[in-house]
Parts: structure tokens; C-alpha cells; sequence
């Protein structure tokens, strides 16, 4: 078949390398004038590559390991003790081993304790979800770890990345993500490690591309496909229209369309309703599409004169600060890798409308500014060599009581016509690897139907 793939991100480059290996031709369309989507890199100067939004992955991720181990590439991935706290009460607390959340003293002992057993308790309670899908987050940590953890740790973390729909984020979402990132065995037990490939995520797209185009495949980077009509004709977009935003019907046609044996979609759902002709797509399945919401991200990359401070990921839990976490990314990788240079992170997420999504890069950090400063009383604006802001609008899908029961399926209802998103990984948090499993999961149901 010759089969079309929207979207260039993990999932669409996955999904047309899987069917390139059974033997049909992909031409994968893509608005960003690069791969990667939201794992896509920038070149922050003298060649170095660094992703648009902190990427890492965790011990449990073995999707994308096993796909670098298949494309040829096992070396790639290096695996770097990670270091994480918490900012509250005006100061980083360390929080990467067991014995930090002992000496964590905005917790009283007793909440300390309670939030140590409530955190095991859930790790070896099993890998079924069900038990955590009725209920909030919220009541289940005030249960099983008491109302003053909720308050000073956990709210604010949910807060951060959900906003005022925090206290109605499904107990599912929070067991993924506290569950299944990492081995608590061996060399892990006291320090988690964190995976990162030696030059970027870069060098694994342009391995599925090449995959692809040799199966006689294209990928089209700055391409998006502006129409998707019945008979799977494509309109594609003229170059340059990812600057007129993310809704397809802004962009103007670049010619005739082409004609296709299948389409497999792995963009956002607001994206993919807004690229279909009218009739073509079941309004029951869009209905499902409009029920699920997004928060955008919001990130701030900053090149820095010095190190920020002395871990790799800050979770800000002081309501106070107008972001939700600092990632010095030269905390993990060594910043010689990067010729001695260093780069942070600031970050958000936040809900479509925002004011802070209306700022540009330097009215965002002189607003962050006064925050940074309670990190790091020496900070200091002269320290910023070079900053790059990103916004991406379907960053994190909200996953309120009952989500697993409103997941479009990948199927949709159109023989022939298949969606693979964020909105569908579920328990797990989505990232990466998930994607990677997603990509082969699209590929499945369009072959086989399974
Ligand atoms: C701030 C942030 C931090 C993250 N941190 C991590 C992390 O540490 N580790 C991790 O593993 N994951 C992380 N993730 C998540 C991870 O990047 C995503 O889950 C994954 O990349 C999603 O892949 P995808 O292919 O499903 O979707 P996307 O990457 O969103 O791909 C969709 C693609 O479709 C393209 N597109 C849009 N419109 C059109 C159109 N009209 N025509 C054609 N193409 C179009 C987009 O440009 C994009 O390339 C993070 C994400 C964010 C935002």
C-alpha cells in the first residue's frame, strides 16, 4: 500500500518505519521544518543539538531502548545518576534518595513517614490500574498520606502541571507515575539513573527516516497536510505554514492533492478534526475527540554563565513562583559535552488562554526573574548568554476520574483511516517510549486490525 503517516514525532516515524518493514511505502508529512515533534532539537550554537523541551528517559523505558538497539544504535543511549528536590518554604530540598524524604522537615514526622509507606505500598501493590480509576488523586493522597501532605507537596506539584483541574486528576494518572518509571532494585535503589542519547534524541529520527526512504518512502519535513478528504486524498500545506499556527485550515494549499491506500494520523486531536473534510469522520468518535482537554507547555531554555544549582530537576511546590520546575539539563549531561556551555530549563504548564503564553521569551524571564532569584539568591539576569522559548499546545492531556473510559480508539470508524496520540496512552504519563510503543501499535491496527 502506499500509505500516508501525519506527523513527524516519535509515534509517526515509529508507525511508517514499522510499515516500511512490512513492506509498504510511507510518506510521512510533517509542519515543523524538522523531526522529532515534541522531542524535536534545536542547534543552540557551535553544533549542539539539545531538545526544545527537557527530555530524559527512565529505566523502565524499554520501547525506545529496544528501538535503538534495532536500529543499530545500543551505544547511544547513556544511563546518569539524576538528582532532584523540591523547592518549598524558600528553600531546595534534596529528594533523591529514600533518606531525603526523611529529613524533609516542612513534613511533620508522622506525614513523612505516611507518604514512605503510602509511595511502597503503591509500588508493590500490583500492575492493575482498576483499584485507582474511580477516584481523584487528591482523596487518595489525603487518605493514605493525610491532608497536610496534599497540601504542602502533592497539590502543588498537581497544580503545576494541571492548573486548577489539579484536584480532579484521576488517582490512574498518579499510580503511572509513580509506579512505573523506574527499577527500585540494584544500583537504582539509592540513586535513580536517567537515560539520554549521546548526541540528542536527533540521531534516532534520522535512523527511522532513512529506514523509511529506503522501503522507497518519503519524509516531508515542513510539509503538513493541510486536508484529508474521502478516497484518502491529501492536501498538503505550502512551505512556511507552521507559522501561520497549528490549525490546518490556516494554511494555505500547496497543490493537487495526492491519493493514498491509508492514512494513519499521530497529531493532536484539535489538529486532526480540523484537517478532515465534513462527513468523512463519524461525529460520535469526534465527540469523543472534543471531550478531552490539553494543557500547553511553556518552556523557557536558558544558556547560563554558571550553574543554577547543584540538581538536575527542581519540582517547585511554592504557589508563589509563576513556574513549575527548573531542569538543569547540564546537571545530568556533563556540560563539557557542550563545550563547557550550560543550559536550564524553566518550566510550565499551562491552561489554553494564559496570560504567560502571550509573553515573549524576554517579558517571560524578567517575570521569572524574582522567581529564579528565591531559587538562587545570586541569580541574575547577566547570566543569561542566550534564551529560546517554546510553546506547545497539546503538551499534556488532562486525565480526570474516568478517563480510560473516554480514550478515542485508534481505530476510527473509516477502514483504512487510523489516529495515534497522547490522548491515548493511558495509565502511563505520556513520553517517548510510549510513543514508540504507540507508533507500533497504529502500524498493528492498520495491517492487521489488532
Ligand atoms: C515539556 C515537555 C517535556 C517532556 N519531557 C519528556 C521526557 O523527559 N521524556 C520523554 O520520553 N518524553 C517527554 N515528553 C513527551 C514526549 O515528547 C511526547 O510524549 C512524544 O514526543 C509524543 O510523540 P508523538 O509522536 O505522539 O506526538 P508529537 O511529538 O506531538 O508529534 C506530532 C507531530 O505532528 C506534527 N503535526 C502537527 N500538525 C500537523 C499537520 N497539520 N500536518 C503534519 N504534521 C503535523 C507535529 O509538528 C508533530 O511533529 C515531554 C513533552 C513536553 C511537551
Amino acid at each position: 500500500m502506499r500509505i500516508a503517516v501525519v506527523g513527524a514525532g516519535v509515534a509517526g516515524l515509529t508507525c511508517a518505519h514499522r510499515l516500511t518493514q512490512r513492506g509498504h511505502v510511507c510518506d510521512v508529512y510533517e509542519r515543523w521544518p524538522g523531526l522529532g515533534g515534541q522531542a524535536a532539537t534545536i542547534d543552540v550554537g557551535a553544533g549542539h543539538l539539545l531538545e526544545r523541551y527537557y527530555h530524559h528517559l527512565f529505566t523502565s523505558d524499554r520501547h525506545i531502548a529496544e528501538l535503538y538497539e534495532e536500529l543499530g544504535m545500543p551505544g547511544e543511549l547513556e544511563w546518569l545518576p539524576s538528582s532532584v528536590a523540591f523547592f518549598l518554604e524558600g528553600r531546595s530540598w534534596p529528594f533523591t534518595s529514600p533518606l531525603h524524604l526523611l529529613r524533609f522537615s516542612p513534613l511533620s514526622l508522622r506525614s513523612r513517614i505516611r507518604m514512605g509507606v503510602a509511595v511502597v505500598r503503591l509500588q508493590r501493590g500490583g500492575t492493575d490500574v482498576a483499584p485507582y480509576e474511580r477516584r481523584t488523586a487528591r482523596d487518595w493522597i489525603v487518605e493514605a498520606m493525610g491532608a497536610e501532605a496534599y497540601a504542602k507537596v502533592w497539590g502543588p506539584l498537581l497544580r503545576g502541571k494541571f492548573g486548577d483541574r489539579a484536584d480532579d486528576i484521576s488517582m490512574a494518572w498518579l499510580w503511572g507515575k509513580l509506579t512505573m518509571r523506574r527499577r527500585l532494585q540494584g544500583k537504582e535503589a539509592g540513586q535513580e539513573l536517567l537515560g539520554y542519547p549521546r548526541r540528542s534524541w536527533e540521531p534516532l529520527f534520522g535512523a527511522l527516516r532513512d529506514s523509511i526512504e529506503r522501503g522507497g518512502g518519503r519524509v516531508l519535513i515542513d510539509r503538513p497536510v493541510k486536508r484529508l478528504s474521502a478516497g484518502f486524498e491529501i492536501v498538503a500545506g505550502a512551505p512556511g505554514s507552521f507559522r501561520a499556527g497549528h490549525d490546518p485550515r490556516a494554511f494555505e494549499a500547496a497543490g493537487p492533492p495526492e491519493r493514498y491506500d491509508a492514512v494513519v494520523a499521530t497529531v493532536p486531536n484539535d489538529v486532526f478534526r480540523g484537517m478532515l473534510e465534513p462527513g468523512l469522520v463519524d461525529e460520535r468518535y469526534l465527540g469523543l475527540l472534543d471531550g478531552i482537554e490539553y494543557h500547553t507547555a511553556l518552556c523557557l531554555l536558558l544558556e547560563l554563565d554558571r550553574r543554577f544549582s547543584p540538581y538536575y530537576w527542581t519540582n517547585i511546590a511554592d504557589p508563589e513562583l509563576p513556574f513549575v520546575g527548573v531542569v538543569e539539563h547540564t546537571n545530568l549531561v556533563a556540560p563539557e559535552r557542550y563545550g563547557g556551555r550550560r543550559f536550564l530549563y524553566v518550566a510550565n504548564y499551562l491552561a489554553p488562554g494564559h496570560e504567560l503564553l502571550g509573553l515573549g521569551a524576554d517579558e517571560l524571564l524578567a517575570r521569572y526573574e524574582p522567581g529564579l532569584r528565591k531559587i538562587n539568591p545570586g541569580f541574575d539576569p547577566s547570566w543569561v548568554r542566550a534564551r529560546w522559548l517554546h510553546r506547545e499546545p497539546a503538551a499534556q492531556p488532562i486525565v480526570t476520574v474516568g478517563y480510560g473510559e473516554r480514550i478515542p480508539p485508534l481505530r476510527t470508524g473509516v477502514p483504512g483511516l487510523v489516529l495515534a496520540n497522547t490522548t491515548q496512552i493511558y495509565p502511563e504519563d505520556r513520553g517517548t517510549n510510549y510513543a514508540v510503543r504507540l507508533g507500533a501499535d497504529a502500524a498493528g491496527v492498520l495491517l492487521d486490525g489488532s
